[in-house]
């Protein structure tokens, strides 16, 4: 067990952390970044990415988030294999305690925790996570070669699923509650388009259905959100995109959060109410969560937390030197 202190301690390595990482490395804040379980962020479960600037030809999602932590290390980022379970943000100094027992001390603190998948909270979801019930395509979708599956969701990551799932399936399915789809115009194009692709409207997944130890998924139960008929749809797998919420769990009670558990910053600013405490990327906009603004409101995260520290009338010449005392 170890105390790792920084200047600027971030929680978070999804394109808004390791976005502050670049510039609080440039800043001279030599950074460390806690990973979390998901290294990378959202955007290593996804494969093509169109709309991040600077790339004219398709790239990777994960490939993207690998060249990021790249930039970060290079100018100099400490990257750090640990989830925070528990923060203290009485400060002055912030700390951060992860899993393996380490202890994180920043002068600043950006988080930068993104979000996480959503379940439906139906019977059968659980006991058949992974045995036919999945929430990400791209992880499990080569396991339906040449099956039957259904994508539940009416947004970009449903449609995104539904395409990205005919590389192994000529019969998916997406099923939405409403008659129209919340996703871009130009991702509905392209699914519209797809002869692979059904759309079933109105209709909500009430159940899946099957034997976990035996076969995994065999039905989904529907209920028409019109008529309220029930009706039961054959297939071998089900793939879960109805949005994400934000990994807050770690904040209540020590920071300001919408009803939708989303982080309060001043508007425009990635500032919370603490001074030095700082909020970016999907954690706290429920708007727009997108690769390219979680990165913008990273940058502007480092920028206040290098304004920040140097209104502060205190000597932090050496503090950003690692003391990695060992207990
Ligand atoms: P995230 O990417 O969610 O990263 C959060 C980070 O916080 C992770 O590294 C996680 O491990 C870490 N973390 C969480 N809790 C802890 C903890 N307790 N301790 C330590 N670390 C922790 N956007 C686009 O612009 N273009 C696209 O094509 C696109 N495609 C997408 C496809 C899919 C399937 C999905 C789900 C999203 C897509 N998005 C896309 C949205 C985009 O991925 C997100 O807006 C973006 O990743 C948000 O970045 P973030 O850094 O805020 O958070
Ligand atoms: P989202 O935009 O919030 O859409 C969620 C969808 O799931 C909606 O269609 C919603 O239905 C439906 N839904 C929610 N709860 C439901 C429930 N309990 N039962 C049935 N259906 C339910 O989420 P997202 O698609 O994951 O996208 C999240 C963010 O990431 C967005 O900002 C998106 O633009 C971004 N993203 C971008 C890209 C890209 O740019 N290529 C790709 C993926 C994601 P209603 O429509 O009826 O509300």
């Amino acid at each position: 067990m170890a105390t790792h202190k920084t200047r600027m301690l971030i929680i978070g390595s999804g394109p808004a952390g390791l976005s502050a990482a670049i510039y609080g490395a440039r800043a001279m804040m030599e950074p460390i970044v806690v990973q979390g379980l998901q290294p990378g962020g959202q955007l290593t479960i996804t494969t093509d990415v169109e709309n991040y600037p600077g790339f004219k030809d398709v790239i990777q999602g994960p490939w993207l988030m690998q060249e990021m932590q790249a930039q970060a290390e290079h100018v100099g980022t400490r990257m750090m294999w640990d989830t925070i379970v528990d923060v203290d943000l009485s400060g002055p100094t912030f700390r951060a305690t992860g899993d393996s027992g380490d202890v994180y001390e920043g002068d600043t603190l950006v988080i930068a925790t993104g979000a996480q998948a959503k379940w439906l909270g139906v019977p059968g979801e659980q006991e058949l996570g992974g045995k036919g019930v999945s929430a990400c395509a791209t992880c499990d979708g080569f396991f339906y070669r040449g099956k039957k599956v259904a994508v539940i969701g009416g947004g970009n990551t449903a449609v995104e699923e539904a395409l990205y799932l005919t590389n192994h399936s000529d019969d998916v399915t997406l099923i939405h509650r409403r008659d129209e789809l919340r996703s871009e115009k130009i991702l509905q194009e392209r699914l519209f388009a797809n002869p692979k692709i059904k759309v079933l409207w109105n209709k909500t997944v009430e159940q899946f259905a099957g034997d976990p130890l035996a076969g995994g998924l065999t039905h989904l139960v529907l209920k028409d959100t019109v008529t309220g008929e029930t009706s039961d749809f054959a297939a071998d797998g089900a793939f879960v995109a109805i949005g994400h919420a934000p990994s807050t769990e770690l904040f209540k009670g020590k920071l300001p959060m919408d009803a939708g558990g989303y982080l309060i910053v001043e508007p425009g600013t990635p500032k919370t109410e603490i001074p030095g405490v700082f909020a970016c990327g999907d954690v706290m906009d429920h708007t727009y969560r997108q690769a390219v603004t979680a990165a913008g409101t990273g940058c502007m995260a480092a920028l206040d937390a290098e304004r920040y520290l140097s209104g502060l009338s205190i000597d932090l010449s050496g503090h950003a030197k690692e003391a990695e005392a060992a207990e």
